[in-house]
C-alpha cells in the first residue's frame, strides 16, 4: 500500500481498482488494532538500479516518497514494517521469523497486486503451513483477468480462504 502504487501520480500506479480497496484496507487495519492483532506492512523497497526495473518502470526506490505507505492508512506504534526487494514477502526478509516469534498461525492478506506480490506471498505462507485468508475486496490488480485467476488459484492450489 505504497504511494507509487496507490496514487495516480505514483511511478507504477495500479489503477482505480487499487485505489478502491483503500477504505477496506484501512478498516481492516483499524479492526486489527482494536483487537490487539499484529499488523505487518510488507513494503516494496528497491535500489535505484534494481534488476526488477527490467520488467517494470522504476518504483518504490528507497528513500523516495513513492516508497512510503499511503497517508490514508493508520500505521500504529506496534505495527511492523518489513521491506522486501522481490514479489514474495519472504524473499530475503525476516517475515517467517517475525511470524514465528509472534506465534502467528493465521494470516489475513490485503494489498496489491493480486497476481504478483499478494499471490507470491500467499504461496510463501501456505508452503510454511500458515492458514491464510485473502479478502477479495482488499486486493486488486492492474489486470482484471489476472486478478480473477489469482484468487481462484490461491483458493484451489494454495488452499487459501477467499473472503
Ligand atoms: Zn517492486
Amino acid at each position: 500500500m505504497l504511494k507509487d502504487f496507490l496514487y495516480p501520480t505514483g511511478r507504477l500506479y495500479c489503477g482505480d481498482k487499487a485505489r478502491g480497496i483503500v477504505p477496506f484496507v484501512r478498516q481492516k487495519i483499524e479492526d486489527f488494532h482494536k483487537g490487539g492483532d499484529l499488523v505487518i506492512f510488507l513494503c516494496d523497497s528497491h535500489r535505484k538500479d534494481d534488476r526488477e526495473f527490467e520488467l517494470f518502470p522504476p518504483h518504490c526506490v528507497e528513500g523516495t516518497a513513492g516508497a512510503e505507505i499511503i497517508d490514508e492508512l493508520p500505521v500504529g506504534k506496534e505495527d511492523l514494517v518489513v521491506k522486501k526487494g522481490r514479489y514474495s514477502g519472504f524473499y530475503e526478509t525476516d517475515l517467517d521469523a517475525i511470524l514465528k516469534r509472534n506465534r502467528i498461525s493465521e494470516v489475513e492478506v490485503v494489498g496489491v497486486c493480486t497476481s504478483i506480490c499478494v499471490m507470491d506471498t500467499v504461496g510463501g505462507l501456505r508452503n510454511r503451513d500458515y492458514r491464510v485468508r485473502v479478502y477479495s475486496s482488499g486486493v486488486a490488480d492492474f489486470d482484471p483477468q489476472f486478478h480473477d485467476f489469482s484468487l481462484k488459484r490461491m483458493e484451489k492450489i494454495y488452499g487459501a480462504q477467499i473472503g
